[in-house]
């Protein structure tokens, strides 16, 4: 089993860690990631364009990060 560590649960750091999981499930995954909260970006536009409000982009990183990953 091998162990990985990745630094930044943004869009980034999120769609690694699901990609290696589901292609290497026996593999010990964590995220290191200091916010709480992660804002979807791409929506911002909308925000400044007055069509919704930013707590609408607002999600918490716990119910972001997949199953299985620390
Ligand atoms: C207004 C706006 C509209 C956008 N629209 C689009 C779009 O339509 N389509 C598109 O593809 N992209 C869009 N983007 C860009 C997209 O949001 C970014 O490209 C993407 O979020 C970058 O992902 P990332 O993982 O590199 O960084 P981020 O998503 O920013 O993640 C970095 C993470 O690292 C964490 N971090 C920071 N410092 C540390 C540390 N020292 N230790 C541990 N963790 C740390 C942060 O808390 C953060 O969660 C938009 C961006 C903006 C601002």
């Amino acid at each position: 089993m091998k162990k990985v560590i990745i630094i930044g649960g943004g869009t980034g750091g999120i769609s690694t860690a699901a990609k290696l999981k589901r292609e290497r499930s026996s593999w010990d995954i964590t995220i290191i990631e200091p916010s709480s909260f992660h804002y979807y970006r791409p929506l911002w536009t909308l925000v400044g364009a007055g069509l919704t409000n930013k707590e609408e982009t607002k999600k918490k990183m716990e119910d972001l990060i997949p199953d299985g990953i620390n």
